[in-house]
């Protein structure tokens, strides 16, 4: 999928791309952060370690700086678009694998559930020192496999064909108009760091490893858990998705609807949570992939 550059173009390249989106925070940016700067709490050092090695220098050691690059270079790899969602039939509020991953033009396995598999083998391939070594670029799998994980647990990232997830539903966010889809992409969490959060978002997001601890500790094992000893599982958390897609994002927000209080407040609590489930589950297949008892295991 795509031309793959040698590392140092992508250093350069990556420069670029920051000199022109510096300062600007571009849609989602904020939930792509907290993501990853959750998951930074999970890491193991093995995992700390393989992300270090892969991740340009640029990023100052803060790796959740780099968590929107898939969105940044959208534009500059037209293929990777598709990979950012997976559509379900309208009015279906269901996920199948089968049914549902493929583009707009029928090309399978191009969809996010399909990207985070993909790009979780080639990151296995790469560590376990397979031939693959050559062929793919890591430091570009990574990138990809930090922003997908978050992407399938936005829940309008696995909703509707003839809405394209919500992009279609023109309603009124307060004041401002706004499509239903980046509502739930930026919005809420926008909103929220206005009026919570003293518009800081490490407060955010201390709040929420807060509840990780103290709230949800009894389903961190279980959002942890990949079933069949896989070493990563997106196919449930595109099932979350959908359900809560149909059940809170596209509820009471038809055309053309104004959407305020009501819905922020009975909201947040499902974006608040999908952001620690995603922080928590990325660095969960982090620590698969990155293990070195497993790589020991199979030398
Ligand atoms: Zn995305």
């Amino acid at each position: 999928m795509g031309e793959r550059g040698s590392g140092c173009s992508w250093i350069w390249r990556l420069a670029l791309i920051l000199q022109l989106v510096g300062g600007i925070h571009s849609w989602g940016q904020e939930g792509h952060y907290a993501t990853c700067k959750i998951a930074e709490e999970y890491l193991s050092e093995d995992a700390k370690a393989a992300v270090k090695e892969l991740l340009p220098n640029s990023s100052h050691e803060d790796f959740a700086s780099l968590c929107s690059w898939a969105d940044e270079i959208r534009f500059h790899y037209h293929w990777s678009g598709a990979l950012h969602y997976v559509d379900t039939p309208d009015f279906t509020c269901n996920y199948d694998y089968c049914r549902d991953c493929h583009d707009l033009h029928g090309h399978r396995d191009a969809c996010v559930t399909g990207a985070i598999f993909n790009y979780t083998k080639q990151l296995e391939d790469t560590f376990q020192d397979s031939p693959m070594i050559t062929t793919f670029n890591k430091t570009e799998a990574l990138l990809f496999l930090l922003h997908f994980i978050g992407d399938v647990h936005q829940p309008l990232h696995v909703a509707f064909t003839g809405d394209e997830g919500g992009n279609t539903i023109i309603v009124h966010w307060y004041r401002r108009k706004a499509n239903l889809h980046h509502v739930w992409d930026s919005m809420i969490i926008e909103t929220a760091l206005k009026a919570f959060y003293g518009n800081d978002l490490l407060f955010m997001i201390e709040s929420i490893n807060r509840n990780i601890t103290n709230v949800w500790t009894n389903d961190l094992s279980d959002w942890k858990d990949c079933k069949s000893n896989q070493t990563v599982c997106p196919d449930p958390y595109a099932s979350e998705s959908i359900r809560l897609a149909c059940k809170y994002a596209y509820k009471n927000a038809t055309p053309g609807s104004t959407l305020h209080d009501e819905y922020f407040l009975s909201r947040l609590p499902i974006v608040e949570k999908r952001l620690a489930q995603g922080g928590v589950r990325l660095a969960a297949t982090l620590n698969r992939i990155f293990s070195s008892r497993k790589k020991l295991a199979q030398a």
